[in-house]
């Protein structure tokens, strides 16, 4: 391929991911799947490293997400919340283990792997023990207030039992019942239905209204700590254990991995039995353990290099139980 058809096919391809971005993370109301939209992004950044002279900063490979809206009020995150690079099979994951060894220069690393929880990033900032504003991801440096909102999801804490300032992060979700349900009400009423349940969270959480997020009965599973300058502990599973102790629900299925055969391993058990849970996942997310490792690891513009999101393929997309229910 030449430049000049180069050029031509980055343009088509960029127009496109910039129109699926609008309807998705603007619109809540994606027109192709997931999958589809990570052909195109891998078949874009393959371009782009081929024809380095064709990249521009802004190219949709190179944004985190989307744009905050205009109504709600705006939050600089302190700490940015970033992306994570994408796996597609058991070969990404052996050269991420491969990147990751060689850059800390040791023969074995310990991962935690966990369920990649498909729903909304959101922050949650606690001062003085108290929850004072819940933030959307947004651009990854500023996100959307949309404290109100969040504060209607029970199993958010109000209070903690820690005085210092403590940011934690995590993914708000609509468990599918409650997709099931309102999707049947959008369609008694008349109105168009959510395309799925990640959707119909942000939809939700997405309201002026708090009352609307309030009946819309959603979750949340919280995995990370952003901004803590009194933080202490060592490693990310020590972190994920802290956060259940402080009171927040995070994620059961977490696993520590010494290997990266055993994370293969994991990833394979849950491609079988994704479709057991309650709520969607469209991945697994492989973390390196220890934080002084990640630290070292830094990252680049749009993600950590110690971590890696693993996408479920398209023939792993199994039928759910709302696909069924929405065809009849
Ligand atoms: P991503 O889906 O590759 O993963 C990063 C996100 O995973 C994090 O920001 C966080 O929100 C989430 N996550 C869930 N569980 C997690 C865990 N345990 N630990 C850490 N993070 C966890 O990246 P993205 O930037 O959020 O979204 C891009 C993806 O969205 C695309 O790859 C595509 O699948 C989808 N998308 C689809 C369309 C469409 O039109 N269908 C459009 C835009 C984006």
């Amino acid at each position: 391929m030449d430049q000049a058809q180069a050029k031509k096919q980055i343009d088509a391809l960029r127009d496109d991911l910039d129109r699926y971005n609008y309807e998705y993370y603007v619109l809540d109301n994606p027109s192709v799947s997931d999958y589809e939209y990570d052909q195109k992004m891998q078949e874009l950044l393959k371009l782009e490293e081929a024809f380095p002279e064709l990249q521009s900063k802004e190219s949709p490979s190179q944004r985190v997400g989307g744009k905050p809206l205009e109504a709600f009020r705006k939050v600089e995150h302190q700490v940015p919340m970033l992306s994570l690079a994408n796996a597609f099979g058991e070969e990404d994951l052996r050269d991420f283990d491969r990147r990751v060894k060689e850059g800390l220069k040791v023969e074995q690393v310990s991962y935690v792997c966990e369920l990649k929880i498909d729903g909304l990033a959101v922050s949650l900032r606690y001062e003085d023990g108290l929850f004072v504003q819940g933030a959307t991801r947004g651009d990854g440096t500023t996100g959307e207030d949309i404290t109100n909102n969040l504060r209607t999801i029970r199993s958010i804490p109000l209070r903690i039992d820690l005085k210092e300032t403590i940011e934690v992060r995590g993914e708000a979700y609509m468990p599918q019942q409650s997709f099931l349900a309102l999707n049947e009400e959008k369609e008694r009423n008349g109105e168009e239905p959510f395309a799925n349940p990640r959707n119909a969270a942000a939809g939700s959480l997405r309201q002026l209204d708090p009352k609307i997020a309030a009946k819309r009965n959603l979750d949340i599973f919280l995995y990370a700590i952003g901004q803590w300058e009194a933080g202490t502990l060592a490693s990310h599973s020590d972190r994920l254990d802290y956060l259940r102790e402080l009171g927040f629900k995070t994620n059961p299925e977490w696993r520590r991995c010494q290997s990266m055969d055993e994370v293969i391993d994991y990833v394979n058990f849950w491609v079988d039995k994704r479709s057991s849970l309650n709520y969607d996942i469209d991945g697994i997310v492989i973390k390196v353990d220890i934080l002084d490792y990640q630290q070292q690891l830094g990252f680049t513009a749009k993600s950590p290099r110690w971590a890696i999101a693993y996408k479920f393929r398209a023939e792993e997309v199994v039928t759910r139980l709302y696909d069924i229910e929405l065809s009849v």
